[in-house]
């Protein structure tokens, strides 16, 4: 079990890991959720996941993407975020990973942590060698995976490959 918490301590919980997928997602709405460049999403089958403390509030987020709801948990007191459930994939649990006591305990090795949404990334954003990066999601579409790109050195993101993810996607949009 890992514990996690918000930065108050009114929410607590746990989670059985491993987690089944940890995404590093550069996408518009990770960034405004994380108030960051980027959130480093664990994702877990919903059964591994243990609300230990506290009753967090819900924010219900209708995804510009896909339309499907998103509900955000959080704390009340501090606003701290913990975890979201997702419409779009009733069976799992996404925790904001910056929540648990301790931050090194899932794997961020290549194989084991994908980056999304290249195409939206911050400008000198670091892209690290041998992880797959992805111009947006797994998904190209319904049930078709996309390509991803594989770095041989650690990158930093810059105009151009923006430009070129963008262009890959075949739309402006985020
Ligand atoms: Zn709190
Ligand atoms: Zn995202």
């Amino acid at each position: 079990m890992q514990k996690g918490r918000c930065l108050c301590g009114e929410i607590e919980f746990a989670v059985e890991g491993p987690p089944n997928d940890v995404i590093n997602c550069h996408c518009n709405f990770c960034q405004r959720a994380a108030g960051s460049a980027y959130l480093v999403e664990t994702l877990f089958g919903k059964a591994k996941f243990h609300l230990l403390k506290g009753s967090p509030k819900v924010y219900e987020h209708r995804s510009e993407g896909s339309a499907k709801r998103i509900q955000i948990h959080f704390c009340d007191r501090c606003g701290t975020k913990t975890h979201m459930l997702f419409e779009r994939f009733p069976s799992s649990v996404g925790v904001f990973s910056g929540t648990y006591d301790d931050a090194d305990w899932f794997e961020h090795a290549p194989g084991r942590a994908l980056h999304f949404f290249l195409s939206t990334a911050p400008l000198g954003t670091v892209l690290p060698a041998g992880h797959e990066v992805y111009d947006a999601h797994y998904w190209q579409s319904e049930g078709i995976p996309a390509v991803p790109q594989v770095f041989e050195t650690h990158e930093l993101m810059t105009l151009e490959l923006k430009a070129e993810s963008r262009r890959r996607l075949g739309t402006s949009k985020s």
